[in-house]
């Protein structure tokens, strides 16, 4: 039996979540470290590389390091958060639907539970478990990144190679960050396709 970090029912959930370069890993850590400096007990969990995205997606790498636990699946979480106070979850949308039922019950435990991942796919299309996590959570934090064409607030992750092309886990230069009006859901879709800056 794990002891309580609060009484029950004083936990709560934050998501951080936004498209990719928008600083979603580093407000999470900003968060933590907070936490740390005030002595609570921190512990952070990252998914293991996961096969059904590695291909198709790309993990970006915060220069900031939090040390945190790989596990391959939600429940370990659970296993393994021991006393923890505050807990860290990034890349929430390399877990399945199962992380919403753990998140919450962290925080019926009375954890603090802080959520960062992405919230679309590369096509725009909603990234489970990320939806659930927003609709349950106590606060949500939407982060912005740049447009790489026009410099407005971008919500959005353009993959900027052909879908069929077999990606480097890590490859930044696949993505950039786009606005609503330049943000493309095919990257070969040249007749909607606006030239870039250095074209
Ligand atoms: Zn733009």
């Amino acid at each position: 039996m794990v002891p309580r970090a609060y009484p029950v029912g004083t936990g709560w959930i934050e998501v951080v979540t936004g498209c990719m370069f928008s600083g979603k890993t580093e407000e999470l850590i900003r968060r933590l470290n907070r936490a740390r400096y005030a002595t609570q007990r921190v512990v952070v969990f990252k998914p293991s590389i996961d096969t059904r995205y590695a291909a198709e997606d790309v993990v970006s790498h915060s220069e900031q390091r939090f040390p945190s636990i790989p596990v391959a699946h939600a429940h370990e979480i659970h296993r393994q958060v021991g006393d923890a106070q505050v807990v860290g979850i990034d890349e929430a949308q390399f877990f399945d639907l199962d992380l919403v039922g753990v998140v919450e019950h962290l925080a019926n435990e009375g954890r603090r539970v802080v959520v960062a991942g992405l919230d679309q796919d590369f096509r725009g299309v909603p990234f489970e478990p990320m939806p659930q996590l927003l609709a349950v959570a106590e606060y949500v934090t939407k982060t912005l990144a740049v447009c790489m064409v026009c410099g407005a607030p971008a919500n959005r992750s353009q993959r900027l190679v052909p879908r069929e092309a077999r990606v480097v886990i890590g490859a930044r230069d696949a993505y950039e960050a786009r606005c609503r009006l330049h943000w493309r859901a095919d990257p070969e879709d040249t007749q909607q396709r606006l030239p870039l800056p250095s074209e």
